[in-house]
């Protein structure tokens, strides 16, 4: 790729972005974006009127992936009716089936692995001119990696602003892919992550949303000494970011001193995704996890001691292979010792290359069906009591946007991470104000501002 030179665009070319999957890949298609903006490309709502479209796609579950080829299916007529059309497809699926993807689907120009996407600019620039089909898949790339996490201009800025700070994962929990499709463990510099969240301050952000697999593993590999915990303290005390929060926590990494934070950094949001996956010490021995259920329920009593407001979410998935009616049951004692505010719940399923796809007793899909009903009727429970708990107290909630309902309501959430809508004007956004809290539903909380705001 090296001394190509990049070819001014005689007009602006027009960009359509589509994101599947997490946090981590919204992230990766702004800098996408932002990497783009640079070499004239401007965003296109309209896939039809767009040069270039970009997929970034998620494989973590099964029923992921099938969207994906769902939607890529429905991009040939686009391709058809304009052939200058450029099909991009990055993230874990472009890093999982490489060059098979090309052949699947004889439209797709380029397929960008997950360690590529720095060189997205150099690669469209080669598929352009030559007309060529490239699946660029590198081990490592440098230049890619400085091109996307080394430049820290806050590109497009939104109240609440996703900063990636460590990327890969060295888990390997039997039923996952991440490991595979996005590599080892890697941190970024603390200077870089300070640059950048005093930037993105600088242009209207008020909270930032730290990313990363396994966030309490940050530093590890580093030249300079400090963990998860010690980044936090720094942001607190050198940028002037309002709010701080962060996802994803290991239970088996989660640290006296980081819980300690909770209790001692103002900034930083009393609310923490710890995901548990199951609740039986035989099967969560057989994910890898290496915790056990009494250890997590022991974290989250510490957590809750050190900050007793501490808002808590996981992830918990039903049907891995060999969980019996009595593992499940477990699962449910776990939700019911808990109490979490929120659940992400899925129903397990094979992944290439996760170790978990041959093991013996898989579950039926008919079962993995009824206990995830089960299990999410039980979770609405807790959810709504805990919702209906808020009714009539005040929280600062930092305004995001207009309600997507419409009808004059803001939109924005608490501390704990609840969403609440309330009556406003939108020049509230940014700002946070104090909401009193009059009505409870299942997802969110309705609420009218405080005197005085
Ligand atoms: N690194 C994070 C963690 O450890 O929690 C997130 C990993 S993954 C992107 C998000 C969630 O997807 C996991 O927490 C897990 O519950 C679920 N998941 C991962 N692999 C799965 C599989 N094979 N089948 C069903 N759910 C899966
Ligand atoms: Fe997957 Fe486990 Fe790593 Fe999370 S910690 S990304 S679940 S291997």
């Amino acid at each position: 790729m090296e001394g190509l030179g990049l070819i001014p665009a005689a007009r602006p070319l027009g960009l359509f972005v589509h994101t599947f999957g997490c946090q981590m890949n919204e992230y990766d298609s702004l800098r996408v974006q932002r990497l783009l903006a640079q070499d004239g490309y401007t965003l296109s709502p309209d896939p039809s009127e767009a040069d270039v479209i970009f997929i970034n796609t998620c494989s973590v579950r099964e029923k992921a992936e099938q969207k994906v080829f769902s939607l890529l299916g429905r991009l040939r007529r686009f391709k058809q009716r304009k052939p200058s059309l450029v099909i991009v497809v990055g993230g874990c699926v472009a890093q999982q089936l490489g060059s098979a993807l090309l052949e699947r689907f004889p439209y797709v120009d380029l397929v960008v692995g997950t360690r590529a996407l720095g060189s997205l600019p150099h690669l469209l620039q080669t598929v352009r001119r030559g007309g060529s089909r490239i699946a660029h898949l590198p081990e490592h790339d440098e230049e890619g990696w400085r091109e996307l996490f080394g430049q820290t201009d806050a590109w497009r800025t939104d109240v609440v602003a996703p900063v990636t700070v460590m990327q890969g994962c060295d888990n390997f929990c039997t039923y996952c892919i991440v490991p595979y499709v996005r590599g080892r463990e890697r941190s970024r510099p603390s200077r870089e992550i300070l640059r950048e969240i005093q930037l993105l301050v600088e242009k209207g952000a008020r909270e930032v949303l730290l990313l990363g697999q396994n966030v309490n593993s940050y530093g590890r590999g580093l030249d300079e000494k400090l963990c998860f915990a010690d980044l936090l303290r720094l942001i607190a005390a050198e940028t002037d970011v309002a709010r701080i929060r962060f996802t994803t926590s290991h239970p088996k990494d989660l640290t006296e001193d980081l819980i300690q934070c909770f209790a001692d950094i103002p900034q930083l949001c009393p609310h923490i995704h710890l995901p548990f996956q199951a609740g039986s010490d035989r099967v969560l021995e057989k994910m890898n996890r290496r915790y056990t259920a009494m250890e997590y329920r022991r974290k989250a009593e510490l957590l809750r001691s050190a900050c007793p407001e501490i808002g808590i979410s996981a992830d918990v998935m039903v049907g891995f292979p060999g969980e019996t009616e009595e593992d499940f049951q477990a699962t449910l004692d776990l939700i019911r010792a808990v109490r979490f505010d929120t659940l992400f719940s899925f129903r397990y399923s094979d992944r290439p290359y996760a170790a978990a796809r041959l093991f013996p007793d898989k579950v039926s899909e008919a079962d993995k069906a009824r206990r995830l009903t089960e299990l999410q009727g039980l979770q609405a429970s807790i959810t709504l009591e805990k919702n209906r708990e808020e009714v009539g107290r005040v929280r600062p909630v930092l305004v995001e946007s207009e309600s997507k309902a419409g009808d004059g309501q803001m939109t924005g959430r608490t501390p704990q991470n609840r969403i609440v809508n309330f009556p406003g004007s939108s020049a509230l956004k940014g700002r946070i104000v104090s909401v009193t809290i009059t009505e409870a539903y299942a997802h969110s909380l309705k609420g009218r501002l405080s005197v005085g705001e």
